[in-house]
């Protein structure tokens, strides 16, 4: 076919596909980053950077704009438009370049590699992808992460510490607030006792880019690129790493169903090679504070958007101190969907976990992201010495065997499958509490469940050791001896079928019973 004829096809398929009249308008609402979620989700076009806390602004046809003011929402048009997609292309393609001063993504592995070779003895590189073996992205890139601790090359027994950038790929402002930290926590361990006392006491992990496909493309190729680089049916690529979290991913304020959009969520919870990754690390780790770095808007984001948690107040409360730490005023909002990655840690995990957005565009000059990113790391050292209202370790009372117990809070209602439990290495726990009175409840199998009344308070660290005693079947009756009484509770076990109330296995419940139960109480329980 003649070239010619070709492109007059392609410009008549495009002439009627751009005839239907488009209208930028703005809608004015309250929740109006919950309601932008709902309606890019049904298919609306929302424009990027166009959503505030009570404003959305959007392309729309006449027939959308004649549904959302039937609908009863105030909508002001702004002018007639162009189609959505050539506006979001051309912002694309006008893009200029990443300012000078960032680094490419090999530049930003070398400089983890030179860091580590700097301070052996405290800092060093970990390739996550081959460690949890999950699949690399889908351009082959691994994840990698610095630790930083005393006593680096030892798995010790310590609280662990999550300071992670760049899920989003254009966000370059965020990595440096990464190597921030990085530089200020090597070079000033040993000379500056807040640092030296923060490196001895945690196991910090650093991961400067957990998107590294879709840095490599932002820096490469298009510097507005936001997702990973996935390809979608249909013909599109990417998801959006920060709503792929299996947290709140089927709500209705979870991230878009749409290939093509800029948040969309994946096909599956938890489907992406860097979420997996990130999770497999996380599960091995047991964080106990998350902070994700992200730009801009100077603010802290905590707990969830439209799911219910009980202690969003308190979260509030740390995530205003958190920003002001950072020099951002004390500015706090819900996240902007469920499925990030902070509420995942939050959830799953118990973990003081924030998402804060630094700057006020995503690619700054890089002096000024490095200006902003020495103010962002009081952020980040608040959160790094924020006491664990109540820490400490649980283990088996018998033989100090660390135990994975759950662990609940009386009179507290979790809603969303939310989990806490400690960590089964070092049998490591910890909760963040609202101040107040708690009855915690420690559980597993095989273990009586204790309850530990304790009273939490703000600013103050308590570690309450729990020993967890096996499930004892000679003390039948639970009460510490061995005596008459257990032998009418064996009896009674024993009419219900329980095969332990057979001591001796022989099928009937005699006084030779008796005898291997004491036996056995005298070699402490089973
Ligand atoms: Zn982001």
């Amino acid at each position: 076919m003649p070239r010619l004829f070709i492109m007059l096809v392609v410009a008549a398929v495009t002439a009627t596909a751009s005839a239907q009249p488009l209208i930028h308008v703005r809608l004015s609402a309250d929740h109006a980053r919950i309601l932008a979620v709902r309606l890019e989700r049904i298919g609306y076009d929302v424009l990027e950077g166009g959503v505030s806390d009570r404003a959305i602004e959007m392309i729309v046809s006449d027939e959308e704009l004649a549904a959302l003011r039937a609908a009863g929402y105030a909508v002001e048009v702004i002018a007639k438009s162009r189609p959505f997609r050539d506006i979001q292309e051309e912002r694309n393609a006008a893009a200029p370049d990443v300012p000078s001063g960032y680094l490419t993504l090999p530049e930003i592995i070398t400089l983890m590699n030179t860091t580590a070779a700097t301070y052996p003895s405290i800092c060093k590189v970990v390739d996550l992808t081959t460690k949890y073996g999950t699949p690399a992205a889908a351009n082959g890139n691994h994840l990698y992460a610095l630790k930083i601790s005393d006593n680096v090359a030892a798995d010790e027994d310590e609280p662990a510490f999550l300071l992670v950038a760049c899920h989003h790929a254009r966000e370059v402002n965020s990595v440096v607030v990464a190597f921030e930290a990085v530089t200020r926590l090597t070079s000033g361990y040993g000379s500056n006792p807040a640092i030296t006392d923060l490196v001895n006491k945690y196991e910090i992990w650093v991961i400067p880019v957990a998107n590294p496909d879709g840095y490599d493309y932002m820096f490469n190729i298009n510097n507005n690129w936001r997702k990973n680089r996935r390809p979608n049916p249909g013909g599109s690529f990417g998801v959006d790493q920060n709503r792929n979290y299996p947290i709140g991913w089927t709500a209705s304020c979870a991230g878009s169903t749409t290939p093509s959009s800029d948040t969309y969520k994946g096909p599956s919870a938890g489907s992406e090679p860097e979420t997996q990754t990130i999770i497999a690390f996380s599960n091995d780790r047991h964080l106990t504070k998350v902070h994700d770095i992200h730009s801009y808007g100077r603010e802290t984001l905590y707990s969830y958007l439209c799911l219910s948690y009980p202690f969003t107040t308190f979260m509030g409360q740390q995530a205003a101190a958190l920003s002001t730490a950072a020099g951002y005023s004390g500015a706090i909002r819900a996240p902007s969907a469920e499925g990030e990655e902070e509420e995942w840690q939050m959830a799953k995990r118990g973990s003081l976990a924030f998402l804060t957005e630094v700057g006020t565009e995503f690619q700054p000059t890089y002096a000024s992201a490095q200006a902003e990113a020495a103010q962002v790391w009081g952020g980040v050292q608040w959160l790094l010495q924020r006491p664990i209202t109540i820490a400490g370790h649980v283990r088996n009372a018998y033989t100090g065997q660390p135990v994975v117990a759950n662990i609940t809070y009386q009179g507290v209602t979790f809603s969303n499958g939310e989990t806490n439990f400690s960590e089964p290495r070092f049998g490591r726990y910890h909760c963040f509490l609202p101040a107040g009175s708690y009855t915690i409840q420690f559980s597993a199998a095989g273990y009586i469940s204790q309850n530990k009344l304790v009273t939490a308070t703000t600013n103050t660290e308590q570690t309450f050791e729990i020993q967890l005693v096996p499930v004892c079947y000679p003390d039948c009756n639970g009460d510490g001896v061995l005596g008459l009484a257990d032998f009418g509770c064996f009896q009674t076990k024993f009419a219900l079928n329980d095969p332990y109330a057979d001591c001796n296995g022989d099928g009937v419940l005699g006084l030779a019973d008796f005898g291997c139960f004491q036996t056995k109480f005298a070699l402490g329980c089973p």
